[in-house]
Order: C-alpha cells, then sequence, then structure tokens
C-alpha cells in the first residue's frame, strides 16, 4: 500500500525554517511502524510511478513518526552508521593481481577523468554532512590515494571536523615523499598494504617491478614523521605469497606496528577469484602460532574488522580480517563514497547512490542527510554472509574504484 501526505520532514525539528510541501513515500504501513523512505530521486520516481491506490492521510497523524526519523540512525539490519571511506581516484601506480589485473586494467582502460572527480570542497562539505549522521571515522582511500594530487590538503580541510578518527589506506610507494606533509595536515594513522618482504614476490605482486625497500622507506618515513602504531595490511593467496607470511611476522614483531592478514576477496570482477586461492586466517594463525604462540584479545570496537591477537612473549599484536570465512556483516558501520561521488552501502554492492549528482543540483546540506539517512535506513546489506548464494549478483563495483 502507497501512503502519502505532505511530508513530515517539512516540519521536522530540523528543517523548522521552510516547511516544504512533497509528497514522499513511506514503506509499510504507520499502524505497523513506519519506516521513512525516499528523497528526491526516489520521491520523484514515486510519483511518476504507475497509479496505485493511494490513501492521502493528514499531517497531524504522521508528525509521531518524525520521532522515529530523528531517533538513531540505523539500518534495516539496526547497524548504526559510523565510519565512511572516501575514494579519491580510481587510479593507481599499482597492478596488484589480485585487484587490477593488467589485462582489465591496461591502457584501454577508461578511468574516470579529473572533471567528474568531487573537489576538495564537495568531499568536505559531504564529509560534515556525514559526521552529522554519526560517522566518526573517515579513511582515504582509492586506487592510490596518493596519486591525487595536494591530498594534505584534503587531510588539513577534513581534520577541521571535531570528533573525526581521519585515517589513509596507501601502497606506500609514495609514502616517504608524503608522509611529513600528511601528519602535518592533521592526518591521525597510516595504513599501509605489504604483500611481500621478498623482493621477487613483491615485485610479481604489484606487477609494475616496484621494489619492496622502497615501501619498507615509505613505512620508516612516516614513523620519523610522527605516526604511531602503523598498520600494515598484507592480502594472503594462496600460491602467491604465503611463502612471506613468516617473515612478514618477523619483520614487524617487536615493533609497534600491526601486521594484518587479510583473507583474499571475491570483490570486483576482474580478479578471477577463486575460493581455493584463499588461505584463511585461521591458517594464518597456525603457521605464525608455531612459531609464536599467539593469545587472542578483545576487539577495540564492536565494528572492527579485524580479530587481534597478540605474542605471548610481549612480542606485539597481529590481526586478521577473515572477511570471506567469518564474515562480520553483522557489526558492518560502514559507507563508501566513490571518486565522482557515489554511495555504495557495501563493498561488493553493484550499484551506488548518486549523491554527487544531488550535490551538483544543488541540494542543500539539510536534504543531502535526509537523503544519506534514506540511503543508511533501507540498507540490508550482508554479502560476505551471504556469499555463494545464487540470488546475489555478479556485477560487483571494483576495489580500486570504491576503496578497501
Ligand atoms: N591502493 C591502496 C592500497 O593498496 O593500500 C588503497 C586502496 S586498496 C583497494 C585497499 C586495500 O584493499 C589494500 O590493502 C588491498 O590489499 C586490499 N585489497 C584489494 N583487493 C583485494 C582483494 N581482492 N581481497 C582482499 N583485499 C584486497
Ligand atoms: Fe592499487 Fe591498492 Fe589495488 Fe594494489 S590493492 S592495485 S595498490 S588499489
Ligand atoms: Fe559490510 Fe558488505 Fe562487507 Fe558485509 S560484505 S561487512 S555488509 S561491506
Amino acid at each position: 500500500m502507497r501512503l502519502s501526505g505532505q511530508c513530515f520532514w517539512g516540519v521536522s525539528p530540523r528543517n523548522t525554517r521552510g516547511s516544504r510541501p512533497i509528497l514522499c513515500q513511506i514503506k509499510a504501513c504507520p499502524y505497523v511502524g513506519a519506516v521513512y523512505s525516499g528523497f528526491d530521486a526516489r520521491h520523484n520516481a514515486a510519483m511518476l510511478a504507475p497509479p496505485v491506490p493511494e490513501i492521502r492521510i493528514p499531517l497531524s497523524s504522521l508528525r509521531r513518526q518524525a520521532v522515529r526519523v530523528d531517533g538513531p540512525l540505523v539500518d534495516q539490519l539496526g547497524r548504526p552508521l559510523r565510519d565512511l571511506r572516501i575514494s579519491v581516484t580510481d587510479r593507481c601506480n599499482f597492478r596488484c593481481t589480485y585487484c587490477m589485473p593488467k589485462d582489465k586494467f591496461g591502457r584501454e582502460h577508461a578511468f574516470l577523468s579529473r572533471d567528474r572527480l568531487l573537489s576538495f570542497e564537495d568531499i568536505r562539505r559531504l564529509a560534515r554532512v556525514f559526521h552529522g549522521l554519526g560517522v566518526r571515522k573517515i579513511r582515504l582511500t582509492g586506487g592510490e590515494p596518493l596519486l591525487r594530487r595536494d591530498l594534505d590538503r584534503l587531510v588539513a580541510m577534513l581534520a577541521e571536523i571535531p570528533a573525526l578518527e581521519l585515517t589513509l589506506t596507501t601502497n606506500g610507494a609514495l609514502l616517504a615523499r608524503y608522509a611529513a606533509a600528511l601528519k602535518a595536515a592533521g592526518l591521525h594513522r597510516v595504513t599501509v598494504s605489504l604483500d611481500a618482504l621478498d623482493d621477487a614476490r613483491f615485485r610479481r605482486m604489484n606487477d609494475v617491478d616496484f621494489p619492496v625497500a622502497d615501501v619498507l622507506a615509505g613505512i620508516e618515513a612516516a614513523e620519523r614523521a610522527g605516526f604511531t602504531s602503523i598498520k600494515v595490511n598484507m592480502v594472503v593467496k594462496r600460491g602467491f605469497n604465503e611463502a612471506d607470511i613468516l617473515p612478514m611476522a618477523r619483520h614487524f614483531r617487536g615493533t609497534a606496528h600491526v601486521l594484518r592478514f587479510i583473507e583474499y576477496m571475491d570483490v570486483g570482477c576482474s580478479n578471477g577469484w577463486r575460493m581455493d586461492e584463499v588461505l584463511t586466517a585461521r591458517e594464518v594463525l597456525a603457521r605464525i602460532g608455531s612459531e609464536f604462540p599467539l593469545q587472542a584479545i578483545d576487539r577495540d570496537y564492536p565494528s572492527e574488522v579485524a580479530e587481534r591477537w597478540r605474542y605471548a612473549d610481549g612480542g606485539g599484536e597481529i590481526g586478521v580480517i577473515a572477511s570471506v570465512t567469518q564474515a562480520f556483516c553483522h557489526d558492518c558501520s560502514r559507507l563508501r563514497l566513490s571518486p565522482e561521488g557515489k554511495l555504495y552501502s557495501c563493498l561488493f554492492a553493484n550499484v551506488g547512490h548518486d549523491l554527487g549528482g544531488m550535490l551538483r543540483t544543488g541540494a542543500d546540506d539539510a536534504h543531502l542527510a535526509d537523503w544519506v539517512s534514506g540511503v543508511w535506513r533501507d540498507r540490508a546489506d550482508r554479502y560476505s554472509e551471504l556469499r555463494g548464494s545464487a540470488q546475489l549478483g555478479q556485477q560487483k563495483v571494483e576495489m580500486s574504484y570504491i576503496g578497501g
């Protein structure tokens, strides 16, 4: 059944100045608990939709539902919105075989043109809107984020937002050059991706012949710049870099850095993922545990993706991210924003919501916030928990576009 009336958002506490006489679509019946759904694009679509029996209900009876709308922002599975990953470019100077294989991301690949990217001013504005909706952590990612010119300027702009943790994930190739500027601009933490210590194997993994020594130099430069507890992410692919698990553990043991092993995932449609190439987090722990006994420790916060372990002898901490074998969708509090402003509610989504388009058509901040709230409230994603199910779509967004 479709119910309509004057939009209660027009008189909700946040919008008392300008009452907007808009019809909106309400999902489910208000007598059994209506949840507001849709604004603008979806609202317009609803109005264009073929006529269905419509019940016009007076504004007064809708007002009580505004309480629900202004309550805690949770999605269909009761998860709050806490994290935003912003991909600032879809380009990369590596061609990691599990992410941007050369045969799919060669010279002919159509990357986004510069004029389609969100400007830093747009990103700051959206970040403030997300912050107002509960986001407390923003991760800048890509592609390779350090390829975006003057990224430290964006960092400085975002660092002005209070009570917001600001982090960056990078392949480390340009970190030695930019670490000090990023720190000075107010970046809080850095995560460096590093898949092997063996130089030949590392060059094969990044597939652009990039030497491992330069990434290690980037990590050292980040340390010198004042970044503490740097996270180092290693994607483990069976038959490719599993021989590097123990050397990586030995290398980072005894440092303040936290090495995290990530299960190879079926993101995107380019990497030819196969389950038999996933080396599970349990296997990683068994290999490391055979040399260095490990003890489990609590997660820092519920939506933390890594399971944490410490060396029993006090040699520091490692993590495993078991996205394939132990899905953590139940606590997923993340949204992802693409370089040109498409909003993705899941890493494995096949469509993005066009937030950049709304921005460009002149929507005000309240309007943007309403729209994002609608996206989050409608969200029911749990791809990793459903992996393998026949009903899942095949056209998934690429990780190099939307960020890790
Ligand atoms: N270029 C930067 C980097 O590599 O750190 C940031 C973007 S990259 C897409 C973010 C993270 O995603 C990296 O740690 C990368 O290893 C990880 N990643 C990419 N493809 C993956 C896959 N198929 N499975 C698991 N992790 C993946
Ligand atoms: Fe580039 Fe990062 Fe993907 Fe490697 S994982 S190809 S560095 S975006
Ligand atoms: Fe979140 Fe989607 Fe990953 Fe599940 S599969 S943890 S919902 S991003």
